[in-house]
């Protein structure tokens, strides 16, 4: 049965680098070999071979709904009879920018294009071109798409020391990112004092949760507001993931209270489809062009298909769906819990879950805030009970720092069908 997968990864490694599209698919450091998916179905994915999973890695956050929603794809296939992609004005993204400003408190308009990686990139131009200066904080653990400017170390920036994550990112680019560690409230006032007058911005997931789930003390974020304000600095809200998933549609900014200048969405925006937007305050949103001197643009931006997929997605998101979801999450979790503490002698018994809404993360640890308080030993821990998860039929995103992902379609019967699996 896995000679198929590996068959098919080794054509995958003769055609494209390291077989996959995007780094974390390809299963380094894991024992397995990726599973080519052909489907999926709700809660479920099916491999080549026909085996099947309850995914909780869905697609990396984007179908809040589970695969082929039957609403979704009803509007989706309506909207292939229009015709996908016209590169004119169109009513598509009209219906969603509207739906999505009357609902967010805190944003007049938004620009769609087409991954979060893009939307980082023009909130920091946006950013920039406000402020009239170059620099960034980042922080430590925080990802934010593959621009060059975000692919930048921990610990590096200050003074021109950068060094980038990556190779093929110049050393000026580089300069322009200073790092700092989540939660120290002292190194940004410091770092604001010596260098705000060369800084554009602050940018901060304000739920970080690609570095495992690092949930913030609502007093840091405030504090960010505070100081961003007092230096002429932007604050940033990176929502790409908690947008539409943590504390109901409008986020985790109004779940914390805390309004940013600018918010980037991605993943459950689309409901699956590629798409990403800018939002924020009116004053900033008009610097963009056509009518501002900050240069934006996309060929595919606004993709027909892909705003229709993501009103489609997000017009089913109700409180009540959210209350819904969040309940059944914390059952899966509570389930996966009462297993790690038990099965196989306590084989897995150093592990704990952080929950929050619809996120959950394997950690051995608990209150993990920050990157340095993450367990040195967490890929190795993550090998064992990746694949023990995965033979049973439960799909993780295949390494220790992805978050689990729940969807609307994790409902009763999954969790009793969870259970079956867990257990056998
Ligand atoms: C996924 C993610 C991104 C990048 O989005 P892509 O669509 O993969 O380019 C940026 N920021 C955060 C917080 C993300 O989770």
């Amino acid at each position: 049965m896995t000679d198929k997968q590996t068959k098919l990864f080794e054509q995958a490694n003769e055609f494209i680098p390291g077989g996959v599209h995007s780094p974390v698919r390809s299963f380094k450091g894991l024992k397995s070999t990726p599973r080519f998916i052909e489907k999926g179905k709700g809660a479920y994915i099916t491999d080549v071979s026909g085996k099947d999973y309850i995914d909780f890695c869905m697609s990396f956050g984007p179908l809040i709904l589970g695969h082929q929603d039957e609403d979704v794809k009803e509007e989706l296939t309506s909207a292939l009879d229009r015709g996908w992609s016209f590169g004119a004005s169109e009513p598509y993204s009209l219906e969603l920018s509207r739906y999505l400003v009357e609902r967010i408190c805190f944003i007049d308009k938004i620009r769609f294009v087409n991954s979060g990686t893009e939307a980082v990139m023009t909130a920091l131009r946006i950013a920039r071109g406000a402020t009239g200066k170059d620099k960034i904080i980042k922080f430590n653990g925080c990802y934010h798409g593959h621009i060059d400017s975000m692919l930048i170390k921990a610990g590096s920036g200050l003074a021109g020391t950068a060094e980038a994550s990556s190779a093929g990112i110049s050393k000026n680019v580089a300069n322009e990112t200073i790092v700092l560690e989540l939660g120290d409230e002292a190194g940004v006032t410091e770092c604001l004092e010596k260098h705000g007058h060369e800084i554009a911005a602050i940018i901060i997931e304000p739920l970080p949760a690609n570095n495992g789930l690092l949930i913030q003390h609502k007093e840091f974020l405030t504090f960010l507001r505070e100081v961003t304000k007092k230096h002429n600095v932007l604050l940033i809200h990176d929502e790409v993931i908690s947008g539409f998933r943590i504390g109901g549609f409008q986020g985790m900014s109004c779940h914390a209270g805390v309004f940013p200048d600018l918010v980037t969405y991605g993943k459950v925006i689309g409901g699956g489809l590629p798409v990403g937007a800018v939002a924020g305050k009116r004053e900033y949103m008009d610097l963009l062009a056509p009518i501002g001197p900050v240069y934006q643009a996309g060929t595919l931006s606004a993709n027909p298909l892909a705003m229709v997929g993501g009103m489609a997605t997000l017009k089913k998101m109700t409180p009540a769906a959210y209350d819904k979801l969040r309940e059944q999450t914390k059952s899966i979790v509570e389930e996966f819990g009462k297993w790690l503490r038990e099965y196989n002698n306590g084989e897995f018994s150093h592990y704990h879950l952080v929950q929050k809404d619809s996120l959950f993360w394997f950690v051995s640890k608990e209150n993990v805030r920050s990157i340095p308080e993450i367990p040195s030993k967490i890929s190795e821990q993550f090998l064992p009970l990746f694949e023990t998860l995965l033979e049973k039929g439960i799909y993780l995103a295949p390494n220790a720092y992805e978050v689990g992902f729940c969807s609307f379609s994790h409902d009763e019967k999954v969790l009793e069908d969870l259970k079956k699996r867990l257990w056998s």
